[in-house]
């Protein structure tokens, strides 16, 4: 395994950068033990007056941080550009806030003669984090924020086709006055992943990734007896309901399925549209998908990115030929993309039936599959048929009788009349072979915790 940035546009490799050495990793946890110490006993104002500081950086050099993320994996430079300023929003939301959560919980006791009992919450050290390419920022930031304002330090193990925004990110946290220490990017090999986890010093780890990479991680923790969270893949569901106001539907539907180059772990990946809607749905989203103009990502008329890699590129056509010889009917859409950059022709793919594997594949890129459903039950028997359960929305003209369906959807997160949202304000997790745990507001920031008792008689 080995760190490199490759434009996917250009398919230009731009640097390689080698891996750490087993003696760099070992320092690397020296000083972040050391700075545990240190950091969980400065007040939490103070450590989120550095994410204040980090988040102007942010905004400040907004372009020049964006444009790395375009180099590196692709996506658009709005979507880059908005990306940047997503994780000045997460830190300010720790600016705001971790102090009030993070407030010790006196315990409602029975008998108050008897004294008085409180809940704690006291950081657990380092913890190791690592993160996919697909938002190569945003990952950092929603573990780092609620980490670092709880008192505990990081090391990041980032995917190896990102190590500039890795390195970038690192630089910006050491210009908001972050102590060395607290939080260190690390061009780890697997091997080394395993030896920091078995490592006595670090306490946990966050994994967002593949469910492959989700299960082998979370053994090697389990094993170790080390607290770990899992954010893995999705196949989120997007009901479509007789009622639904189609014109908006479909936007949201092309937006849902395409942004970021389909690459979203809360892509809108299953369309399930009940039988009277469906042949309009359907006609309206081809119309929609072929819209979408593929392109250089700098470019701001582009609005399909290509994908992260040309091997990236390679998979997703084989798995579409895999779900066409399992009886799916694939159907490619728009004009064709261009030849240079790890562009995939969007794809439509009908009866994927349930004999078929494709059904319960995540297929990361522009690739959606349609299903029609008898009713509004089936529609959400179809939406919880799924071995993920991330995230999920659901269309109609009553917000009301959408929550209520919301309701029934098996997923971390469910929205009505908007595909999965990624916001600062709002929790992210799933659960499933999506995973367990959740980050960012208060939940994430408990992850990592010791809700320590504290009785005083
Ligand atoms: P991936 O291959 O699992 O990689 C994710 C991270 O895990 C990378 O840093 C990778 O390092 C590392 N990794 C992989 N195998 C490992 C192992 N055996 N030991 C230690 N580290 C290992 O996933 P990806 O292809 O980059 O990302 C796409 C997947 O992530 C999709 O399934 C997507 O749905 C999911 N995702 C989930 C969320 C969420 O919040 N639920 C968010 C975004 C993405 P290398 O790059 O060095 O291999």
């Amino acid at each position: 395994m080995s760190y490199a940035t490759i434009n996917p546009y250009t398919g230009e490799t731009l640097k390689t950068f080698p891996s750490a050495s087993d003696q760099e990793v070992s320092a690397a946890i020296d000083r972040a033990d050391a700075a545990f110490r240190a950091w969980r006993e400065v007040p939490i104002s103070a450590r989120t007056a550095v994410l204040q500081k980090a988040a102007d950086i942010l905004r400040r050099d907004c372009d020049t941080y964006a444009k790395l993320l375009t180099l590196e994996m692709g996506k658009l430079f709005a979507e880059a550009k908005a990306e940047v300023d997503l994780c000045a929003r997460i830190f300010e939301y720790y600016v705001n806030n971790a102090e009030r959560l993070l407030r010790p919980e006196k315990l409602p006791v029975a008998d108050p003669v008897e004294g008085e009992a409180m809940i704690v919450h006291d950081p657990l050290g380092v913890i190791l984090a690592i993160e996919p390419w697909n938002f190569p920022y945003y990952q950092i930031a929603r573990i780092i924020a609620p980490q670092l304002s709880v008192g505990n330090t990081i090391l990041l193990k980032h995917a190896s086709n990102v190590p500039q925004s890795a390195a970038a990110f690192e630089r910006i946290m050491h210009e908001a006055g972050l102590p060395e220490g607290c939080f260190t990017k690390l061009y780890a090999t697997r091997s080394q992943v395993e030896m920091i986890i078995n490592d006595p010093r670090v306490h946990g780890v966050a994994l967002t990734g593949s469910e492959d990479a989700g299960a082998i991680v979370a053994a090697q923790a389990g094993k170790a007896l080390k607290k770990s969270t899992m954010e893995l893949g999705g196949a989120d569901a997007f009901v479509v309901l007789a009622d639904a106001d189609l014109e908006k539907t479909v936007k949201w539907a092309v937006f849902g399925r395409h942004w970021n180059g389909g690459q979203v772990c809360v892509s809108s990946k299953r369309m399930i549209i009940v039988d009277e809607v469906y042949d309009e749905f359907l006609a309206r989203y081809r119309k929609g998908v072929a819209a979408l103009k593929a392109g250089d990502p700098f470019d701001a008329e582009t609005t399909l990115a290509p994908l992260s890699s040309q091997h990236a590129a390679d998979e997703i056509r084989e798995r579409i030929q895999q779900a066409v010889k399992q009886g799916a009917k694939a159907e490619e859409i728009g004009p064709s993309v261009p030849n240079q950059g790890a562009f995939v022709q969007p794809t439509i793919l009908t009866d994927v039936n349930e004999d078929n594997p494709a059904r319960y594949w995540e297929f990361f890129g522009p690739v959606s599959m349609l299903f029609r459903a008898k009713d509004e039950a089936d529609a959400v028997r179809i939406a919880n048929d799924s071995p993920f359960g991330l995230g999920g929305s659901v269309f109609t003209s009553n917000p009301k009788h959408g929550a209520e369906v919301a309701r029934k959807i098996s997923t971390g997160m469910v929205f009505v009349n908007h595909p999965t949202k990624v916001e600062a304000d709002l929790p992210f997790g799933g659960i499933k072979r999506s995973g367990y745990g959740r980050e960012l507001l208060g939940l994430g920031l408990k992850e990592f915790v010791n809700h320590k008792l504290i009785d005083v008689v």
